[in-house]
């Protein structure tokens, strides 16, 4: 059985669970408690969105949360709205915020992101506190349970609503997360760079995380108005969103589980952390576990004692301590601050990362060696055949006037014409440091020239964005390989796919024909690229565990994955066997012969020669040379240049 079916059955059994729960357990106190653990668990499947996925750090989330709950809460205590008007109303409100909190996110990222959503959570606190008359201020609100068709709602039946809007939350954010949008949140963590040269724009894609992330949080705080019924400025502290935060560290990103259990964790611990029996016991169960789990380490020789000497003293340390203290509650903090630095030292991957470790012991890397020994990047007849580029009748399909890149005294391209004619390999060499790669990034858009312009196709491209540009049908790969590390071959393909996919959130959501035939012909499309480059049997690896030859591959079919006019290549054969080379020539010569104009920057002079048309040499970021292979080789100043530098034609 594999990993995916694992993890439905364990999340059936759960809601299983769930669902039977308060007939099993009639105590009200413990009903609620469940409650608040499932409506917690919405807001961190958003807040997973933003931190787990897209990679930034958010500590506003229970500013949103607090929006959330003033909203619903407002809304019936001004206008009487009920229930099924009041969650809606709040959720949109809310995912307004979200767009507004996705502002600073698009200009700063690590600890200036941290400092201004934590600024953001504290003004919607003052601001609950200071609209006395709408949120009757300090005082706070009271707003009974739900009345459903005249029905005034039970705790239990409460209970059901909330379970309800979780699993539905769950299946959204699943749907959300398995489609290109949630593709697209994940490439612009692991490399903006790449995302947007993939078409696309991560200026978007964090506005919609930000605010799908919003709207749960929206959900998730009109819920708890009702679960309360009453609410006041106080809860949604500094306090509440580092607990957030916490939960879904602790859980385990990228999982829902893990925020179920990151929920569940952050709910009980004050209460655990009020009952110093019951605290002893725990730390003395945990100090046995990661002593049993040394103790397996060290006669299996997987850790060395040093590895294991940390947790081992801290656990047992505090499992005496908790013996030695009469009450906890002056401690509280500081056992709280400890499980923090316990959780970011030892269980990075949260509760839910390490069991999956625990589980899948196989060891990977083996694995994937065994499939790259099969692989042979040989371009088979089968595999991806692109739709025939045709020529517009236009000489060239890019032409670079007078291209100047300053960075500050240096011209790293200075005044470099260049033209490119259609379905031709055009090589671009030169010495280390000659304007190579910053050409590159001049034509893609990631860099604006301090003058000069890149015409397309006939039109001027210069001042456009990078996914604009990769969208009108530009595509490139880096000299420093910039995959999706975190996801799968096949993904990263995929994210090269996304202009392919038209279907919105809502045929996302309701997983609608439109969307599953888009999504069939782009898996199908991108099979036959991971063919083309060799790399079927790897398909379902992460790129991060990709030998390095294989992950320029996979940069190569992901950019194909673009259906570009023109691809560019920024020395593919550096990290490539070889015995690779001819296969890659034959490859670049493949994809011209399909009408697919390329430019090659290459070191190797036999590759760079066997197959380019023309060749340009650039030097200090002008261009001394250019012409036919042969040519160029013979060429004084290119020798020149090649001697000069010392570096040598290699
Ligand atoms: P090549 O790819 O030909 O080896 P590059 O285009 O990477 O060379 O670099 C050309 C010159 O421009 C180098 O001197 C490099 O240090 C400089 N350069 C490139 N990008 C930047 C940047 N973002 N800021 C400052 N200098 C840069
Ligand atoms: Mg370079």
């Amino acid at each position: 059985m594999n990993m995916k079916n694992k993890s439905w059955i364990v999340i059936i059994t759960l809601l299983a669970a769930l669902a039977i729960f308060p007939t099993i357990v009639p105590n009200p106190y413990y009903i609620h408690l469940v409650e608040t653990i499932l409506i917690y668990a919405i807001l961190l499947f958003g807040l997973d969105i933003v931190v787990g996925y897209t990679g930034q750090v958010s500590l506003g989330h229970a500013g949103l949360f607090g929006v959330g709950s003033y909203t619903a809460g407002v809304l019936f205590v001004k206008l009487g709205l009920p229930f099924f008007a009041a969650v809606p109303a709040a959720i949109a409100v809310t995912a307004c915020f979200g767009a507004v909190l996705a502002l600073p996110a698009l200009r700063v990222t690590g600890p200036y992101l941290a400092m201004v959503t934590l600024a953001f959570g504290t003004i919607i606190r003052i601001l609950i506190n200071e609209m006395t008359f709408l949120t009757e201020g300090p005082i706070g609100i009271k707003v009974p349970k739900p009345i459903f068709f005249g029905h005034k709602l039970t705790e239990v039946e409460y209970y059901y609503v909330v379970l309800v809007c979780m699993v539905l939350a769950l299946i959204v954010v699943h749907r959300v997360l398995k489609s290109h949008l949630g593709r697209a949140f994940e490439a612009l963590r692991d490399s903006p760079v790449a995302c947007d040269c993939m078409g696309v724009s991560v200026y978007r894609y964090k506005v919609y995380a930000f605010v799908v992330s919003a709207a749960l949080a929206g959900l998730a705080g009109s819920l708890y108005t009702y679960s309360e019924e009453y609410i006041s400025p106080d809860t949604y502290n500094f306090e509440l969103t580092i607990l957030f935060l916490l939960a879904v560290i602790m859980g385990g990103r990228k999982t829902r589980s893990g925020a179920l259990i990151g929920a569940a964790i952050v709910v009980m611990l004050p209460s655990l952390l009020s009952d110093i029996e019951l605290f002893r016991k725990i730390a003395t169960v945990l100090a046995s576990g990661v002593v049993a789990m040394a103790v397996y380490n060290l006669k299996k020789q997987v850790k060395a004692v040093r590895e294991v000497a940390i947790p081992v003293v801290a656990t047992v340390g505090m499992a005496a301590f908790s013996f030695w203290l009469e009450s906890i509650t002056d401690w509280r903090l500081t056992i709280f601050g400890l499980m923090i630095l316990f959780v970011v030292y030892y269980l990075q991957d949260g509760v839910v990362g390490f069991v999956r470790e625990l589980f899948a012991r196989v060891s990977k890397q083996s694995a994937i060696k065994a499939a790259s020994a099969k692989t042979t990047p040989v371009v088979t007849s089968k595999a991806w055949t692109p739709a025939y580029v045709a020529s517009n009748g236009s000489a060239n399909l890019l032409e670079v006037k007078q291209a100047l890149m300053q960075f500050g005294g240096l011209k790293a391209l200075n005044l470099v014409d260049l033209n490119v004619a259609h379905a031709s390999v055009h090589g671009l060499i030169g010495p280390n440091g000659s304007g190579k790669s910053t050409m590159m990034n001049v034509l893609t858009g990631i860099y604006q020239p301090t003058a000069g312009t890149v015409s397309f196709n006939g039109k001027v491209i210069t001042g456009q964005t990078p996914s604009t540009i990769a969208l009108s049908g530009i595509a490139r790969t880096f000299q420093n390989v910039q995959l999706f590390g975190e996801m799968t071959a096949t993904d990263n393909v995929l994210v090269g796919l996304h202009h392919t996919y038209k279907s919105n959130i809502l045929d996302v959501i309701f997983n609608t024909p439109r969307c599953k035939r888009e999504d069939a012909a782009a898996r199908a499309e991108c099979a036959s690229l991971l063919a083309f480059v060799g790399l079927s049997e790897l398909a379902e690896h992460e790129a991060r565990n990709l030998p390095y030859g294989k992950q320029r591959l996979l940069e190569i079919a992901r950019a194909l994955g673009l259906r570009p006019q023109l691809l560019l290549l920024d020395e593919p054969a550096a990290g490539l066997p070889p015995a690779d080379l001819p296969d890659l020539m034959a490859m670049v010569k493949k994809i011209r012969d399909h009408g697919i104009t390329v430019i090659l920057i290459e070191h190797h002079m036999d590759v760079v020669m066997g197959v380019s048309d023309t060749v340009s040499v650039l030097d200090f970021g002008q261009k001394i040379a250019e012409g036919k292979p042969a040519d160029v080789q013979r060429h004084p100043a290119v020798i020149e240049a090649y001697l000069g530098s010392g570096s040598g034609a290699h």
